[in-house]
Protein backbone atom coordinates (compact mmCIF):
# COMPACT_ATOMS: atom_id res chain seq x y z
CA UNK A 1 0.00 0.00 0.00
CA UNK A 2 1.38 3.27 -0.77
CA UNK A 3 1.00 5.94 2.01
CA UNK A 4 -0.69 8.99 1.37
CA UNK A 5 3.23 10.52 3.15
CA UNK A 6 5.13 9.04 0.61
CA UNK A 7 2.77 10.45 -2.15
CA UNK A 8 3.22 13.54 -0.61
CA UNK A 9 7.35 13.58 -0.10
CA UNK A 10 7.16 13.20 -4.33
CA UNK A 11 5.22 16.06 -4.53
CA UNK A 12 7.68 18.25 -5.79
CA UNK A 13 7.23 22.07 -6.36
CA UNK A 14 7.59 21.38 -10.23
CA UNK A 15 5.11 18.57 -9.71
CA UNK A 16 2.73 20.73 -8.21
CA UNK A 17 2.81 23.49 -10.74
CA UNK A 18 2.78 20.84 -13.63
CA UNK A 19 -0.39 19.47 -12.35
CA UNK A 20 -2.10 22.78 -11.47
CA UNK A 21 -1.28 24.09 -14.98
CA UNK A 22 -2.91 21.53 -16.72
CA UNK A 23 -5.84 20.68 -14.85
CA UNK A 24 -6.66 24.39 -14.85
CA UNK A 25 -5.85 24.92 -18.60
CA UNK A 26 -8.12 22.30 -19.43
CA UNK A 27 -10.71 23.75 -16.67
CA UNK A 28 -11.28 27.35 -18.43
CA UNK A 29 -11.66 25.05 -21.69
CA UNK A 30 -14.14 22.26 -20.53
CA UNK A 31 -16.00 23.41 -17.96
CA UNK A 32 -19.76 23.36 -17.90
CA UNK A 33 -22.02 26.61 -17.48
CA UNK A 34 -23.43 26.00 -13.79
CA UNK A 35 -25.68 28.75 -12.64
CA UNK A 36 -24.03 28.54 -9.07
CA UNK A 37 -20.64 29.16 -11.67
CA UNK A 38 -22.10 32.46 -12.21
CA UNK A 39 -21.65 34.06 -8.90
CA UNK A 40 -19.40 34.54 -6.10
CA UNK A 41 -22.29 35.12 -4.15
CA UNK A 42 -21.42 32.84 -0.91
CA UNK A 43 -25.14 31.96 0.24
CA UNK A 44 -26.01 30.84 -3.41
CA UNK A 45 -22.76 29.41 -3.62
CA UNK A 46 -23.43 27.23 0.29
CA UNK A 47 -27.14 26.24 -1.07
CA UNK A 48 -25.88 24.80 -3.92
CA UNK A 49 -23.25 22.82 -2.23
CA UNK A 50 -25.78 21.37 0.01
CA UNK A 51 -27.66 20.26 -3.15
CA UNK A 52 -24.97 18.76 -4.79
CA UNK A 53 -24.22 16.10 -1.80
CA UNK A 54 -25.58 12.82 -3.12
CA UNK A 55 -27.12 14.52 -5.87
CA UNK A 56 -26.40 14.29 -9.76
CA UNK A 57 -25.57 17.75 -11.24
CA UNK A 58 -28.26 17.48 -13.89
CA UNK A 59 -30.86 16.94 -10.97
CA UNK A 60 -29.82 19.66 -8.99
CA UNK A 61 -29.90 22.74 -11.30
CA UNK A 62 -33.81 23.27 -11.20
CA UNK A 63 -33.58 22.72 -7.79
CA UNK A 64 -31.20 25.45 -7.32
CA UNK A 65 -33.13 27.62 -9.63
CA UNK A 66 -36.78 27.35 -8.15
CA UNK A 67 -35.10 27.92 -4.31
CA UNK A 68 -33.12 30.76 -5.02
CA UNK A 69 -35.78 32.53 -7.19
CA UNK A 70 -38.45 32.23 -3.74
CA UNK A 71 -35.36 32.61 -1.19
CA UNK A 72 -32.86 34.68 -2.93
CA UNK A 73 -30.67 35.20 0.76
CA UNK A 74 -30.03 33.86 3.82
CA UNK A 75 -32.46 36.30 5.62
CA UNK A 76 -35.68 35.02 3.47
CA UNK A 77 -34.30 31.02 3.98
CA UNK A 78 -33.97 32.29 8.18
CA UNK A 79 -37.65 33.35 7.88
CA UNK A 80 -39.54 30.77 5.63
CA UNK A 81 -41.36 28.18 7.47
CA UNK A 82 -39.97 24.81 7.49
CA UNK A 83 -42.67 23.33 5.26
CA UNK A 84 -41.89 25.52 2.41
CA UNK A 85 -38.19 24.91 2.61
CA UNK A 86 -38.90 20.79 2.60
CA UNK A 87 -41.40 21.56 -0.28
CA UNK A 88 -38.81 23.32 -2.40
CA UNK A 89 -36.45 20.01 -1.41
CA UNK A 90 -39.23 17.79 -2.20
CA UNK A 91 -37.18 14.90 -4.62
CA UNK A 92 -33.82 15.85 -3.74
CA UNK A 93 -33.69 13.40 -0.45
CA UNK A 94 -31.61 13.76 2.60
CA UNK A 95 -33.73 16.32 4.16
CA UNK A 96 -32.18 16.56 7.09
CA UNK A 97 -29.85 18.56 4.73
CA UNK A 98 -32.87 21.61 4.31
CA UNK A 99 -33.37 21.27 7.72
CA UNK A 100 -30.09 22.13 8.85
CA UNK A 101 -29.57 24.89 5.77
CA UNK A 102 -32.62 26.95 7.54
CA UNK A 103 -31.50 26.18 10.91
CA UNK A 104 -27.65 27.65 10.35
CA UNK A 105 -29.49 30.48 7.99
CA UNK A 106 -31.33 31.41 11.37
CA UNK A 107 -28.21 31.39 13.36
CA UNK A 108 -26.48 33.54 10.81
CA UNK A 109 -29.07 36.05 11.31
CA UNK A 110 -29.23 36.08 14.94
CA UNK A 111 -25.94 35.38 16.01
CA UNK A 112 -23.96 37.07 12.88
CA UNK A 113 -26.28 39.53 11.40
CA UNK A 114 -26.75 37.82 7.84
CA UNK A 115 -22.80 38.06 7.41
CA UNK A 116 -20.99 34.35 6.15
CA UNK A 117 -17.92 33.16 7.80
CA UNK A 118 -14.77 33.72 6.56
CA UNK A 119 -12.92 31.16 8.54
CA UNK A 120 -13.43 27.29 8.51
CA UNK A 121 -14.02 26.95 12.54
CA UNK A 122 -16.51 29.74 11.70
CA UNK A 123 -18.35 27.27 8.44
CA UNK A 124 -17.96 24.13 10.63
CA UNK A 125 -20.04 26.11 13.55
CA UNK A 126 -22.45 25.92 11.59
CA UNK A 127 -25.73 22.90 11.93
CA UNK A 128 -25.13 20.73 8.93
CA UNK A 129 -21.85 21.95 7.37
CA UNK A 130 -19.11 19.64 7.40
CA UNK A 131 -15.17 20.10 6.39
CA UNK A 132 -16.32 19.06 2.21
CA UNK A 133 -19.21 22.35 2.78
CA UNK A 134 -16.78 24.58 4.42
CA UNK A 135 -13.90 24.35 1.88
CA UNK A 136 -16.15 24.80 -0.91
CA UNK A 137 -17.57 28.03 0.19
CA UNK A 138 -14.62 29.55 1.57
CA UNK A 139 -12.52 28.91 -1.58
CA UNK A 140 -15.09 29.10 -4.18
CA UNK A 141 -16.97 32.47 -2.76
CA UNK A 142 -14.08 33.97 -1.21
CA UNK A 143 -10.86 32.76 -2.89
CA UNK A 144 -9.47 31.34 0.53
CA UNK A 145 -7.13 28.59 0.15
CA UNK A 146 -8.98 26.05 1.60
CA UNK A 147 -8.84 22.61 0.45
CA UNK A 148 -11.77 19.96 -0.15
CA UNK A 149 -12.33 16.45 -0.35
CA UNK A 150 -15.17 14.59 -2.05
CA UNK A 151 -16.01 11.27 -4.11
CA UNK A 152 -14.44 12.70 -6.94
CA UNK A 153 -11.81 14.15 -5.83
CA UNK A 154 -11.15 11.16 -3.57
CA UNK A 155 -11.17 8.97 -7.13
CA UNK A 156 -8.92 11.46 -8.79
CA UNK A 157 -6.32 11.16 -6.00
CA UNK A 158 -6.95 7.36 -5.97
CA UNK A 159 -5.60 6.93 -9.50
CA UNK A 160 -3.19 9.80 -10.26
CA UNK A 161 -1.21 9.09 -6.84
CA UNK A 162 -1.96 5.26 -7.23
CA UNK A 163 -3.24 5.25 -3.62
CA UNK A 164 -4.15 1.71 -3.16
CA UNK A 165 -7.10 2.02 -0.30
CA UNK A 166 -10.84 0.87 -0.25
CA UNK A 167 -13.08 2.92 -1.68
CA UNK A 168 -15.12 5.08 1.13
CA UNK A 169 -12.30 4.04 3.50
CA UNK A 170 -11.32 6.52 6.41
CA UNK A 171 -8.09 6.04 5.63
CA UNK A 172 -8.57 7.08 1.83
CA UNK A 173 -10.30 9.98 2.84
CA UNK A 174 -7.74 11.00 5.41
CA UNK A 175 -5.12 10.28 2.34
CA UNK A 176 -6.79 12.77 0.09
CA UNK A 177 -7.27 15.77 2.85
CA UNK A 178 -3.60 16.02 3.78
CA UNK A 179 -3.01 15.61 -0.67
CA UNK A 180 -5.66 18.59 -0.83
CA UNK A 181 -3.91 20.71 1.60
CA UNK A 182 -0.64 20.00 -0.70
CA UNK A 183 -2.14 20.81 -3.66
CA UNK A 184 -4.41 23.40 -2.81
CA UNK A 185 -2.87 27.25 -4.61
CA UNK A 186 -1.90 29.19 -1.34
CA UNK A 187 -2.18 33.39 -1.72
CA UNK A 188 0.47 34.92 -4.08
CA UNK A 189 0.93 31.49 -5.92
CA UNK A 190 -1.15 32.99 -8.84
CA UNK A 191 -3.80 30.86 -8.95
CA UNK A 192 -7.58 30.83 -7.83
CA UNK A 193 -8.15 27.66 -4.91
CA UNK A 194 -11.55 27.64 -5.91
CA UNK A 195 -10.82 27.30 -9.18
CA UNK A 196 -8.49 24.55 -8.45
CA UNK A 197 -11.43 22.65 -6.22
CA UNK A 198 -13.57 22.77 -8.98
CA UNK A 199 -11.43 21.34 -11.34
CA UNK A 200 -10.54 18.58 -9.63
CA UNK A 201 -14.14 17.63 -8.83
CA UNK A 202 -15.16 18.36 -12.52
CA UNK A 203 -12.71 15.82 -13.35
CA UNK A 204 -14.29 13.64 -11.54
CA UNK A 205 -17.53 14.39 -12.68
CA UNK A 206 -16.28 14.14 -16.55
CA UNK A 207 -13.62 12.20 -17.52
CA UNK A 208 -11.98 10.34 -14.33
CA UNK A 209 -15.38 8.82 -14.04
CA UNK A 210 -16.04 5.48 -11.94
CA UNK A 211 -16.47 2.68 -14.34
CA UNK A 212 -14.74 3.92 -17.72
CA UNK A 213 -12.43 6.56 -16.79
CA UNK A 214 -11.64 8.49 -20.42
CA UNK A 215 -7.97 8.75 -19.90
CA UNK A 216 -7.16 9.39 -23.25
CA UNK A 217 -8.54 12.80 -23.31
CA UNK A 218 -7.89 13.18 -19.23
CA UNK A 219 -5.11 16.66 -18.93
CA UNK A 220 -3.71 14.69 -16.04
CA UNK A 221 -2.59 11.42 -17.75
CA UNK A 222 1.31 11.37 -18.03
CA UNK A 223 0.98 12.73 -14.51
CA UNK A 224 -1.25 9.57 -13.62
CA UNK A 225 0.43 6.70 -11.69
CA UNK A 226 -3.12 4.14 -12.14
CA UNK A 227 -2.77 5.25 -15.70
CA UNK A 228 1.02 4.25 -16.40
CA UNK A 229 0.46 0.88 -14.53
CA UNK A 230 -2.86 0.24 -16.66
CA UNK A 231 -4.99 0.11 -13.58
CA UNK A 232 -6.92 3.17 -13.77
CA UNK A 233 -10.46 1.13 -13.55
CA UNK A 234 -9.09 -0.80 -10.44
CA UNK A 235 -8.45 2.20 -8.24
CA UNK A 236 -9.80 3.33 -5.49
CA UNK A 237 -10.48 -0.28 -4.50
CA UNK A 238 -14.14 -1.47 -4.20
CA UNK A 239 -15.45 -1.85 -1.22
CA UNK A 240 -17.82 -4.21 0.04
CA UNK A 241 -21.46 -4.27 -0.90
CA UNK A 242 -24.08 -3.62 1.48
CA UNK A 243 -26.85 -6.32 0.86
CA UNK A 244 -30.01 -4.67 -0.22
CA UNK A 245 -33.10 -4.97 1.87
CA UNK A 246 -36.63 -5.76 0.35
CA UNK A 247 -39.67 -4.06 1.70
CA UNK A 248 -42.67 -4.15 1.08
CA UNK A 249 -45.45 -1.55 1.78
CA UNK A 250 -49.50 -1.05 1.64
CA UNK A 251 -50.33 2.17 1.00
CA UNK A 252 -53.96 3.71 1.89
CA UNK A 253 -55.17 5.66 -1.08
CA UNK A 254 -58.05 7.27 1.09
CA UNK A 255 -60.21 10.13 -0.82
CA UNK A 256 -62.79 12.28 0.19
CA UNK A 257 -64.25 15.58 -1.95
CA UNK A 258 -61.21 15.11 -4.09
CA UNK A 259 -58.46 14.77 -2.10
CA UNK A 260 -55.49 12.77 -0.42
CA UNK A 261 -55.64 11.57 3.26
CA UNK A 262 -52.14 12.73 4.44
CA UNK A 263 -50.54 11.70 7.44
CA UNK A 264 -47.27 13.70 8.72
CA UNK A 265 -44.29 11.42 9.80
CA UNK A 266 -42.60 11.63 13.38
CA UNK A 267 -40.40 14.80 14.02
CA UNK A 268 -37.62 12.47 14.69
CA UNK A 269 -36.06 9.65 12.30
CA UNK A 270 -35.92 9.21 8.33
CA UNK A 271 -38.02 11.58 6.70
CA UNK A 272 -38.85 13.30 9.38
CA UNK A 273 -41.72 15.74 9.61
CA UNK A 274 -42.78 15.37 5.60
CA UNK A 275 -45.93 14.00 4.60
CA UNK A 276 -47.04 10.88 2.61
CA UNK A 277 -50.09 8.40 1.94
CA UNK A 278 -51.02 6.46 5.36
CA UNK A 279 -48.65 3.14 5.22
CA UNK A 280 -47.79 0.43 6.61
CA UNK A 281 -44.89 -1.84 5.88
CA UNK A 282 -46.10 -5.52 4.76
CA UNK A 283 -42.58 -7.57 4.97
CA UNK A 284 -39.23 -6.33 5.54
CA UNK A 285 -35.76 -8.80 5.41
CA UNK A 286 -32.96 -8.22 7.79
CA UNK A 287 -34.12 -4.04 8.71
CA UNK A 288 -35.79 -2.68 12.03
CA UNK A 289 -38.83 -1.48 10.46
CA UNK A 290 -38.83 1.97 8.64
CA UNK A 291 -42.85 2.23 8.87
CA UNK A 292 -45.48 1.18 11.06
CA UNK A 293 -46.81 -2.06 11.17
CA UNK A 294 -50.51 -0.29 11.01
CA UNK A 295 -52.27 2.79 9.67
CA UNK A 296 -52.29 6.00 11.80
CA UNK A 297 -56.72 5.82 12.69
CA UNK A 298 -59.04 3.70 11.39
CA UNK A 299 -58.12 2.15 7.83
CA UNK A 300 -60.06 0.22 6.06
CA UNK A 301 -58.18 -1.22 3.10
CA UNK A 302 -60.76 -2.28 -0.24
CA UNK A 303 -59.37 -4.78 -2.41
CA UNK A 304 -59.09 -2.70 -5.54
CA UNK A 305 -55.72 -1.42 -6.24
CA UNK A 306 -54.56 1.98 -7.79
CA UNK A 307 -50.93 1.63 -8.28
CA UNK A 308 -47.87 -0.89 -7.55
CA UNK A 309 -44.53 1.12 -7.38
CA UNK A 310 -40.80 0.57 -7.00
CA UNK A 311 -38.69 2.78 -4.95
CA UNK A 312 -35.16 2.93 -3.42
CA UNK A 313 -34.17 4.36 -0.15
CA UNK A 314 -30.59 4.04 -0.22
CA UNK A 315 -30.02 0.03 0.32
CA UNK A 316 -33.94 -0.50 1.18
CA UNK A 317 -35.55 -1.65 -2.33
CA UNK A 318 -39.37 -0.83 -1.69
CA UNK A 319 -42.13 -2.43 -3.44
CA UNK A 320 -45.41 -0.53 -2.57
CA UNK A 321 -49.14 -1.17 -3.42
CA UNK A 322 -51.40 1.77 -3.30
CA UNK A 323 -54.99 0.61 -3.00
CA UNK A 324 -58.53 2.23 -1.98
CA UNK A 325 -59.29 2.52 1.43
CA UNK A 326 -61.93 4.31 3.54
CA UNK A 327 -61.64 6.33 6.65
CA UNK A 328 -64.01 4.81 9.21
CA UNK A 329 -63.20 7.12 12.04
CA UNK A 330 -61.94 10.52 12.83
CA UNK A 331 -59.16 12.30 10.99
CA UNK A 332 -55.71 10.53 12.07
CA UNK A 333 -54.18 13.16 14.44
CA UNK A 334 -51.30 13.76 12.39
CA UNK A 335 -53.71 13.65 9.40
CA UNK A 336 -54.31 16.37 6.79
CA UNK A 337 -56.39 16.28 3.57
CA UNK A 338 -55.31 17.58 0.06
CA UNK A 339 -56.11 18.29 -3.43
CA UNK A 340 -53.86 17.09 -6.01
CA UNK A 341 -52.79 20.76 -6.52
CA UNK A 342 -52.26 21.35 -3.13
CA UNK A 343 -49.90 18.02 -3.30
CA UNK A 344 -47.70 19.48 -5.85
CA UNK A 345 -46.69 21.99 -3.11
CA UNK A 346 -46.38 19.82 -0.43
CA UNK A 347 -43.43 18.64 1.43
CA UNK A 348 -44.17 14.53 0.42
CA UNK A 349 -41.93 12.00 0.87
CA UNK A 350 -40.13 10.78 -2.68
CA UNK A 351 -42.61 7.68 -2.72
CA UNK A 352 -45.79 9.59 -2.02
CA UNK A 353 -44.96 12.05 -4.50
CA UNK A 354 -44.29 9.41 -7.37
CA UNK A 355 -47.44 7.26 -6.02
CA UNK A 356 -49.83 10.34 -6.38
CA UNK A 357 -47.81 11.67 -9.74
CA UNK A 358 -49.59 8.23 -11.34
CA UNK A 359 -52.93 9.08 -10.16
CA UNK A 360 -53.02 12.24 -11.41
CA UNK A 361 -51.67 14.81 -8.45
CA UNK A 362 -48.47 15.80 -7.19
FE1 LIG B 1 -8.17 9.39 -14.03
FE2 LIG B 1 -7.18 8.28 -16.26
FE3 LIG B 1 -6.84 10.88 -15.74
FE4 LIG B 1 -5.55 9.06 -14.34
S1 LIG B 1 -5.32 9.47 -16.52
S2 LIG B 1 -6.58 10.88 -13.52
S3 LIG B 1 -7.07 7.44 -14.20
S4 LIG B 1 -8.80 9.83 -16.14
Amino acid sequence: MKASSDVRSTLTRARVRALRAALLAWFARERRDLPWRRTRDPYAIWISEAMLQQTRVETVVPYFERFLARLPDVGALANAPEDEVLALWSGLGYYSRARSLRRAAQELVTRHGGEFPRTRAGWLALPGVGPYTAGAVLSIAFAASEALVDGNVQRVFARLFGLELQHGSPALAAACWALAAELVPAPGEGHDPGQWNQALMELGARVCTPRAPACASCPLRSECRAQALGRAGELPLPKERRTPIAVELELAGVQHAGRWLLVRRPARGRMAGLLELPTRERAVLGSTRLWPADFPGAIELEEVELARVAHAITHHRIRATLRRATLAGPLPEAGLWATPAQCATLSLTGLTRKVLAGQGGA
